[in-house]
């Protein structure tokens, strides 16, 4: 048997603004690479970085998608389809439409494949595979393999690393417009620690980018594990709630552990947006002193705002600026607020009929698919374009650098990567 995995490349919009940010090797692909029986011969291709191979020659091709790169992993499907090839679907937006991708994949997979794989396959070998495989249980995600990083040996140059590790899937929070939740609904999953520092053993040093959906879940967790991998000397960065700023425990731990930057959902700097999107974890007034406590431990602050929700008018832009530079956070992510499918807010847009776009290649976070309450749509593109503009200048980035706590080389790494996006942020998109 021949098994082709692909990472679909999103068609709408080349990433975002025209400009490929920083890529990192498909790590749930490389999993379920090495989840596959050593009988059957496995090849990874990630279309962000290289054309497809002809696929009509595999018995079997496998994706995960999110819901922007849901169009071209359905195209690839029924291309395969033409071909009599087969495909296994999985990821957030077939999780999410489990019935709309049965309509273009043989299989479809619900939740984390991890544990449903090894059955397909052996199902799938006998001829007997059924169509929807569904892993909503809750529970520690254990006997993880390593993943097999070999199958993307070639576009090791072209990745920004290819150090990509995962100590837990899920978080166990709600937000409305969340497709962590919305795809899983099964609250956090870690894995046991002493898996992670096998995966990580051979990063010793080196850099590591952690993909956790939301590292500080767990306390506990969190704590044993930074202690767990203190000996090993490296550097890292994973995602965290705004919460872990009030304990100084963790963050000194994290320090010691080697972290040098974390990406948090500050989200809204508006009480009321939170409120209405369930996502209660953050509490706008003690930003400001959560990112003084993480920053005065050395480890940077990547900030990530959504623009467009329903509580705040166009002067949200110069708000969020405004807070972004009074905290001197190291980089910030703007997004557009999407109703994804799956979620309450995506319930929401359709019974209240505000959705502007259906095709799926827009769900990005990088286009306007709902009609706003307080701005219009072309207001929202503008203000969300021009924060990136603004906060990717130049200047704007040498004044920062002056401040960041980061380490230079990954401060210059990421900046000039967000600042590549700023110069294009009027040019693209749409
Ligand atoms: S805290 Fe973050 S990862 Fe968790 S549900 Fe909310 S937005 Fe999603």
């Amino acid at each position: 048997m021949h098994i082709c995995f692909v990472s679909p490349r999103p068609s709408s919009s080349d990433g975002i603004f025209g400009v490929e940010p920083l890529r990192i090797p498909p790590l749930g692909l490389l999993i379920l690479a090495s989840l596959t029986p050593d009988t059957v011969k496995v090849d990874v291709f990630d279309e962000h970085l290289e054309e497809l191979p002809d696929l009509s020659t595999y018995d079997l091709v496998g994706m995960t998608c999110s819901t922007a790169a849901s169009t071209r992993a359905y195209e690839i499907a029924d291309h395969c389809k033409n071909l009599g090839v087969r495909v296994a679907l999985g990821g957030c937006h077939p999780s999410l439409l489990p019935e709309e991708a049965l309509g273009h994949a043989d299989f479809v997979f619900v939740g984390p494949a991890e544990r449903t794989w090894p059955q397909f396959i052996s199902e799938f070998a006998a001829d007997s595979a059924r169509r929807l495989y569904s892993d909503t249980k809750l529970g520690r995600l254990l006997n993880l393999p390593l993943p097999d990083f070999s199958k993307v040996a070639r576009l090791a140059p072209r990745y920004g690393t290819m150090n990509v590790a995962l100590s837990s899937l899920g978080c166990s929070h709600r937000c409305a417009f969340c497709t962590v939740y919305a795809s899983s609904g099964i609250g956090f999953r870690p894995r046991p620690i002493e898996d992670v520092v096998r995966d990580l053993k051979p990063m010793s040093g080196q850099f590591v980018w952690f993909v956790d959906d939301n590292l500080y879940c767990n306390r506990e967790y969190a704590l044993r594990l930074f202690r767990a991998i203190e000996p090993l000397q490296l550097t890292w960065l994973n995602q965290a709630s705004i919460s872990i700023g009030h304990d100084l425990d963790t963050l000194v731990a994290a320090k010691r552990s080697g972290c040098i930057s974390l990406l948090i959902g500050l989200e809204s700097l508006s009480a009321r947006s939170l409120r209405a999107s369930r996502k209660t974890c953050n509490v706008p007034d003690e930003y400001r002193s959560c990112v003084d406590a993480i920053r005065g431990e050395g480890i940077g602050v990547e900030a990530a705002f959504i623009f467009g929700f329903d509580e705040e008018d166009e002067g949200v832009f110069e708000t969020t600026l405004g807070f972004c530079y009074d905290a001197d956070v190291e980089l910030a992510h703007f997004s557009i607020l999407t109703p994804f499918p799956g979620t309450s807010f995506y319930a929401r847009c359709l019974r209240e009929e505000r959705l502007l776009k259906q095709e799926w290649r827009y769900f990005d976070g990088f286009h306007v698919v709902f009609k706003p309450a307080l701005m219009s749509a072309e207001r929202l593109l503008r203000g969300f374009r021009e924060a990136y503009q603004e906060f990717y200048r130049p200047e704007a980035i040498a004044r920062r650098r002056r401040r960041a706590v980061q380490p230079a080389w990954y401060f210059s790494a990421i900046n000039r990567d967000y600042g590549v996006l700023g110069r294009s942020a009027d040019s693209g998109g749409g």
